[in-house]
C-alpha cells in the first residue's frame, strides 16, 4: 500500500496529525489541491459524520455514527476531491487494549452494532467473551468505534496495526 495513502481513523479520540477524509477521496495532496471547501459534502452526509476540519476541509468523525457507504459526499462533489473513480477506503477496526470484555467487564455493544457481522464473542476460559474480528466481513464503516463505551476501537489501514 502506498504510505501517501495510508491514513488512521480514531473514534472520540483523534490524534494530530491523522487524516480523516471522506470514504472517496484523492490521495491527501491531490485532495487539499482540488476540494473547494464548499462543504457540499458535509451538508448532503445523512450520517452526519462529516464536519469542517482544518483549513475547511470536510473530515470524518464517528462520534455519533458510521458510514454507510451512500455515495452522497461523492455524487455531489463538483471538484473531484471525492471521486467514484477511486477505491474507497480500505480501513478495518482494531480492537484496542481498553476494550472492557478485554478487562474482564461483559460488553458486547460492538457486536451488537456491526450490521456486516464482523463481530463475534469467543468464550474464554474461565472470563468474559472477548470480540473477534473477520477481517473479510469488516466494511470500515465505523460504527463500532461510534459505540464503544470503552473507547477502544479505532479504523486503520496499517495492515501491520490491523494484525497485531
Ligand atoms: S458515503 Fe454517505 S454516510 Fe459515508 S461519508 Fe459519504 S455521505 Fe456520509
Ligand atoms: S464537496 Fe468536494 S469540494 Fe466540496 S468540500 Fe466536499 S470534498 Fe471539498
Ligand atoms: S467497522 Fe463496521 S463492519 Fe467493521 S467491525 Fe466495526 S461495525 Fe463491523
Amino acid at each position: 500500500m502506498n504510505p501517501s495513502r495510508r491514513s488512521f481513523l480514531r473514534g472520540r479520540s483523534e490524534r494530530g496529525g491523522m487524516l480523516a477524509r471522506p470514504p472517496w477521496s484523492l490521495p491527501e495532496a491531490l485532495f487539499t489541491e482540488l476540494c473547494t471547501r464548499c462543504g457540499d459534502c458535509i451538508e448532503h452526509c445523512d450520517a452526519k459524520i462529516l464536519h469542517k476540519g482544518d483549513g475547511g476541509f470536510p473530515k470524518i468523525s464517528f462520534d455519533s455514527n458510521g458510514c454507510s457507504f451512500c455515495k452522497k459526499c461523492v455524487q455531489v462533489c463538483k471538484s473531484g476531491a471525492l471521486s467514484s473513480a477511486v477505491t474507497p477506503w480500505q480501513l478495518k477496526a482494531v480492537i484496542g487494549s481498553a476494550c472492557l470484555a478485554r478487562n474482564k467487564v461483559i460488553c458486547r455493544t460492538c457486536g451488537e452494532r456491526c450490521e456486516a457481522g464482523a463481530l463475534s464473542f469467543r468464550p474464554t476460559q474461565g472470563g468474559v467473551a472477548t470480540p473477534q474480528l473477520d477481517l473479510n466481513l469488516c466494511t470500515g464503516c465505523g460504527a463500532c468505534v461510534a459505540d464503544c463505551p470503552g473507547h477502544a476501537i479505532s479504523l486503520s489501514d496499517n495492515f501491520e496495526e490491523v494484525f497485531a
